[in-house]
């Protein structure tokens, strides 16, 4: 199969849909793999290191969509690349179409096969293609929470460590799952006193099994949240309940009850925030103050390390992208029911439940 990759033009976007590692696996396949030049610079990978592994480089993105019968990438596909899409082309890339009729239309009617990143699942109910960046925005946020917190940045001035003879920065994460765990280890990681709450008992058992002697974990009810944020130098969002909006676990009020440049950083910003104060901000501009309690909203926060998010979502991609690419969509989805799970777009047919109820669009 012809494979290729285009370079990704979203704004901010610096991530890449094939690694250099991933070519090399697909041309070991016997499949060739053509990539749009500089594709892989913001995620420092050189044109050299693609045509090393196999590949063939190519000026534009129209040379990639017109010859390459599966496309790769990370975001949607934008609109100018949407009218690049063919009949029968096969499209493997993160789509979110539930919020996005325009582009559920637009591949409606390119005719193309779009398999969506974001639901394809695994045996434990999990979400393979999400985790990876689950894990570096959980691994990120106690990372750039140590940033604010610094007192040039508005923050209380702790040191997230402390140092012998002064107590270490307390961190409260809401939510244990794949980001809330990530960020837990690393703020404990830097010698932080971290609780975690979370609403889930059998994830509170597991954390409590694997991490008891890295931090405290708690059920999470709304007066165990007020009473932990009163002595919190950060406190880290990282709730999910699939299908709905984050809930607002800190409301306005409540900050006046905490330390004076104690900082929140709200990884569930992309479901709408779980502080009632969060609203989203960019990398450029990512931090701002509301009642003296600092606020890091980034939503896409995986972009600031878009090296190791690329490597990260490429790892979790290829045992798919090469089962795509070496039986055909269908076979590859016949074989494997969590692939199947990732088919949104059939030949004008919308083939996933959820969206179309979303959109109101026939499945
Ligand atoms: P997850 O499903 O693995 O974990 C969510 C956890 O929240 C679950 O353990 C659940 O029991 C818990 N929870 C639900 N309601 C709760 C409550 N009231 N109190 C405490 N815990 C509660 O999800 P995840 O992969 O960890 O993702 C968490 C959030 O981070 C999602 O909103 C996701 O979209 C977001 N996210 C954001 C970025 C970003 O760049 N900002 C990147 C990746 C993920």
């Amino acid at each position: 199969m012809k494979i290729g990759c285009p370079r990704e033009i979203k704004p901010q976007e610096f991530r890449v849909g094939l690694t250099p590692n991933a070519a090399r696996e697909a041309v070991a396949h016997g499949h060739s793999v053509i990539i749009e030049t500089q594709a892989g610079a913001g995620s420092g990978f050189d044109d050299a290191a693609y045509v090393d592994a196999g590949a063939e480089i190519v000026g534009t993105a129209e040379e990639v969509f017109a010859t390459a019968e599966m496309i790769v990438k990370v975001k949607e596909p934008q609109a100018v690349e949407r009218k690049m899409l063919r009949e029968g082309q096969l499209l493997f890339t993160y789509l979110h179409l539930a919020p996005d009729p325009d582009q559920t239309h637009d591949l409606l009617a390119s005719g193309c096969t779009a398999i969506a990143y974001e639901t394809v699942t695994d045996d434990r109910g999990g979400l393979p293609l999400l985790a990876p960046m689950s894990e570096v925005a959980g691994r990120l946020a106690p990372q750039v929470g140590a940033w604010t917190l610094q007192k040039a940045n508005g923050g209380r001035g702790v040191l997230m460590g402390g140092v012998p003879g002064v107590g270490p920065a307390r961190v409260v994460v809401i939510g244990g799952g794949v980001v809330g765990t990530h960020a837990a280890r690393i703020a404990a990681g830097m010698g932080a006193d971290v609780t975690v709450l979370d609403r889930s008992l059998p994830r509170l058992r597991y954390l409590d099994d694997v991490f008891r002697s890295e931090f405290k974990n708690q059920y999470s009810t709304a007066g165990a949240t007020a009473e932990l944020i009163q002595e919190a130098d950060m406190v880290i969002g990282a709730v999910l309940i699939p299908g709905a909006a984050a809930p607002k676990l800190i409301s306005r009020e409540q900050l006046s009850t905490m330390k004076p440049g104690a900082v929140l950083v709200d990884v569930a910003i992309d479901q709408g925030g779980c502080f009632e104060t969060s609203r989203a901000t960019t990398h450029a501009d990512p931090i701002y103050e509301v009642d003296g309690i600092m606020h890091y909203c980034v939503a896409n926060m995986p972009g600031a390390v878009a090296r190791t998010s690329t490597i990260a979502l490429g790892n979790a991609t290829l045992p798919f992208l090469l089962a795509l690419a070496d039986k055909g969509w269908r076979q590859a989805c016949l074989d494997d029911p969590h692939l199947m799970a990732g088919l949104n777009v059939h030949a004008g047919k919308l083939t996933y439940y959820a969206v179309g109820k979303a959109l109101g669009i026939d499945v």
